[in-house]
């Protein structure tokens, strides 16, 4: 009945019959015997063995792709910045403003009171509510 009693390992957290549990050196404990045998270190080794590999064959593809993504993101990011930051200059002396067209960067005067020109005399592109910086 003893015999058949079995108990978790500390080192493995597998079950092993009891009566087969040895004192270690290494572990300074009772271990299964085949953690005594060296058995679950050498399985260990060959799981971490298997992952480094498994690690080494996927990372040249991963960080590729990765990288341009990134790139292309940023890209994206940056022309939808300069999308966004109209260049709106007060002319001196006058209610008109310089104003750069969001769509071709065409450059052209522009009156916020009368609402002229209606669209870039350029690409035809609308002109967006520039309210906030008449005068
Ligand atoms: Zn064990
Ligand atoms: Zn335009």
């Amino acid at each position: 009945m003893v015999d058949d009693l079995r108990i978790q390992c500390g080192s493995c957290k597998g079950f092993a019959p009891a009566n087969q549990f040895k004192l270690h050196y290494k572990f300074k404990k009772v271990v299964c015997p085949s953690c005594f045998s060296g058995r679950t270190e050498q399985e260990e080794r060959k799981k971490a063995a298997v992952k480094a590999e498994q690690a080494q064959t996927q990372q040249p593809q991963k960080p590729a792709g990765w990288d341009k993504e990134d790139e292309y993101l940023e890209r994206m990011a940056r022309i939808k910045q300069q999308d966004l930051q109209p260049k709106v200059e007060k002319i001196p002396g006058t209610t008109l403003i310089k104003f750069n067209c969001q769509k071709c960067n065409y450059l052209f005067k522009y009156d916020p009171y009368r609402k002229m020109p209606k669209a870039c005399p350029y690409c035809d592109g609308d002109i967006p509510n520039l309210k906030a910086f008449t005068l």
